[in-house]
């Protein structure tokens, strides 16, 4: 159950200040929090790729999945003047468009950063990185989806970046033998999940949820202590059973 990570990555959704029924979503301010607590540490953010080229005992993975343009918008310029870069995870049939995708109460939407956008985050130093073209679960699929949306998403990413495409994050963190090795045999370097995930040389990260999580308990997930895994374990299990809702919505539109 105490499991450590193999390296010390973060996962943040939305930056937001959009209210919405989420565990997924920080404020800008928690989130400013948090980062300058860490820079106040010692600690450096880096990206997933900068981070496995180098990594040093004060650096920390910074990842974003879903790549928000609440992130774009909130969080980029702290990231910029505390010279922190990260790993955005894109969902290509998404570009600058709302996330229809998800379980979203109360319909309120967010937005995905658009291709221009991106361009800026990797001149800048981010990593961009896939997240599939539709955030569909890999697992249930036909392989020839899988293949295609992973064959795809780094196609149309290192056409707009003009850069190669490296990782591959999950969408929900599930994945399995099979979807793995496509994955791989495509070309990707780094494949990424959640905490419960950590088979098939899959990264692993703790997600950062709200409420929960404040400055203390963000730096216990990238210092690891096995006593402070224990409860990070616990309270992950719980928040990420939530995104079942999203994969059940999938699910019934499917069936319709
Ligand atoms: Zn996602």
């Amino acid at each position: 159950m105490v499991k450590k990570l193999k390296y010390p990555v973060l996962a943040y959704h939305k930056v937001t200040k959009q209210w919405e029924i989420s565990f997924t979503m920080l404020y800008p301010r928690t989130f400013e929090r948090q980062m300058r607590y860490l820079a106040t540490n010692g600690y450096v953010g880096k990206s997933l790729r900068e981070y496995l080229a180098d990594p040093k005992d004060h650096y920390f993975v910074l990842t974003f999945d879903d790549a928000y343009e609440s992130v774009y918008k909130n969080a980029y310029p702290l990231l910029k003047e505390l010279n922190f870069n990260a790993t955005v995870f894109v969902l290509t049939n998404y570009l600058g468009k709302n996330n229809t995708w998800d379980f979203t109460p109360g319909n309120i939407f967010s937005r995905h950063m658009d291709a221009k956008q991106l361009k800026i985050l990797h001149k800048e130093g981010w990593e961009i990185a896939s997240h599939g073209e539709n955030h569909r679960a890999m697992t249930g699929m036909h392989p020839d989806l899988v293949m295609h949306e992973l064959k795809h998403s780094k196609e149309v990413i290192t056409s707009l970046i003009d850069d190669e495409v490296e990782t591959f994050c999950f969408p929900f963190g599930v994945y399995n033998a099979g979807v793995v090795a496509t994955a791989k045999a495509i070309g990707y370097k780094n494949l990424v999940g959640f905490t419960e995930a950590s088979r098939y040389g899959v990264i692993s990260r703790s997600a950062v949820y709200r409420v929960v999580d404040g400055r203390f308990s963000v730096i216990r997930k990238i210092r690891q202590c096995p006593f402070d895994l224990f409860f990070e374990g616990i309270k992950e299990g719980i928040f990420h059973s939530f995104s079942l809702l999203s994969r059940l919505k999938q699910r019934f539109r499917k069936s319709k």
